[in-house]
């Protein structure tokens, strides 16, 4: 990949913070966006914004195009089976709030049992805690190794006559790790238990087939993977979403309406109350254009140089380094601490330096208590970023470790 061409796409990496290059490494938070998609949000801005489904003009009529020919874009991409299996979404976060309240509603029955893992963002967990408080099932949830890697034996273990769903991270946004979801829906499936993977960190890093995970619902966000913000995509197995209530209520979901009986749109309308921003659907499909254009295996392995190289310094080079997640075959986030140095402090002094980490529980606080920490650093890397700004970024990390300890 030839990465100064790929920058040259990214206006935002021009930018200087305190005099200094901008070094961003919060791509895991939201990946910066190339020209092509912001030209997609833009035209779609100025030459065909019409509200969509909902008109005979020309203008209503292109709009509604280019959101179906998005969702095509996105079937092929995901190798759904079909187009009524893409709803569009605001994000990761809805996609699973909607699993929950109806797929789960739907499924869950008090003293049932669902299986979740240590390593969950709150967006799978909480929904499924406000729909537990509501039902009264158990919630079971999977350990980790001290390299960060699910202990499948304990999770092999958990399912009983009572077990009725599983959902887990497809990739955790702290440790890296990326789960054998293929190996974890098919041992579910072998108990009669459906699968809900939350992929938000595994879309912008690897191929995702969702027919091959035989995933029965696969979620993630546009804004993760060099695409819009307030865009995101759950994909369900048809025979789901056929038998499943609506999730939320009102325009476009319907297919009559009277005070006396409402029927329902069909797939994948059903779930898309409301005007959706189109839009940003439109603009997902350049997104998704961009990754393919670079060819996701070469992000992959440019992203994993990247971490291999930026880990073996910060380790060999950073007295007191520590690093939380070590699994094998790890995608491109270092989640770390030195010595007893706050995270909120390593990261206002990296910010004044132009390095953008984040800091803090990262939307995963029992992941956090459960590797006995409060909140750590996290840097974390896409397909712009460059072996120059990671030695900038040791520097960083080197001064700012000076100036903290001393
Ligand atoms: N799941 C994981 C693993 C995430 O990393 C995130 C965001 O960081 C989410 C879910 C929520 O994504 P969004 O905020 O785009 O809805």
């Amino acid at each position: 990949m030839d990465i100064q061409k790929i920058r040259s796409e990214f206006p935002i990496l021009e930018r200087r913070l305190y005099n200094k290059p901008l070094i961003y490494l919060d791509n895991t938070a939201t990946s910066q966006t190339p020209d092509s998609v912001v030209k997609a949000v833009v035209d779609g801005y100025t030459t065909t914004k019409a509200n969509v489904h909902r008109g005979v003009h020309t203008l209503s009529q292109e709009a509604t195009d280019l959101q179906e020919s998005a969702r095509r874009r996105v079937r092929e991409w995901i190798n759904a089976g079909s187009e009524s299996e893409i709803i569009f979404t605001r994000g990761t976060t809805e996609a699973l709030n909607l699993v929950a309240s109806s797929f789960g509603g739907m499924m869950l029955r008090e003293g049932d049992e669902l299986i979740l893992t240590v390593m969950e963002h709150h967006a799978n967990i909480v929904p499924w805690q406000l729909l537990r408080d509501r039902i009264g099932f158990t919630i079971k949830v999977v350990p980790i190794d001290g390299r960060g890697v699910l202990d499948m034996d304990a999770y092999r273990g958990m399912f009983t006559e009572r077990t009725r769903l599983v959902s887990f991270a497809h990739a955790s946004n702290v440790l890296g790790t990326v789960n054998p979801v293929r190996e974890m829906i098919a041992i579910a499936h072998s108990h009669g238990v459906p699968a809900v993977v939350d992929g938000a960190q595994a879309a912008p890093h690897m191929r995702i087939d969702v027919r091959d995970l035989d995933a029965d619902f696969y979620a993630f966000s546009a804004h993760k993977m060099y695409g819009p913000t307030g865009v995101g995509v759950l994909y369900g197995k048809e025979k789901w979403l056929e038998k499943m209530p609506p999730y939320q209520g009102g325009g476009e979901m319907i297919e009559s309406v009277s005070f006396e009986k409402t029927t329902y749109a069909e797939l994948p309308y059903k779930f898309e109350a409301g005007t959706p921003d189109f839009i940003g659907i439109s603009a997902l499909s350049k997104a998704i254009d961009f990754i393919e254009r670079l060819g996701i295996d070469n992000i992959a392995a440019h992203e994993h140089q990247l971490l291999d190289y930026t880990t073996r310094r910060m380790m060999d080079e950073i007295p007191g380094m520590r690093i939380f997640g070590q699994a094998p075959g790890k995608c491109a986030i270092i989640s770390f601490l030195v010595g007893d140095i706050h995270h909120y402090d390593m990261g206002m002094l990296l910010d004044k330096l132009g390095i953008e980490v984040r800091t803090g529980h990262h939307c995963a606080q029992p992941l956090m208590h459960a590797i006995g920490v409060e909140g750590v650093v996290r840097a974390s890397f896409a397909a712009y970023n460059t072996i120059e700004e990671s030695d900038a970024f040791i520097a960083a990390l080197k001064r700012v470790t000076a100036i903290l300890q001393s």
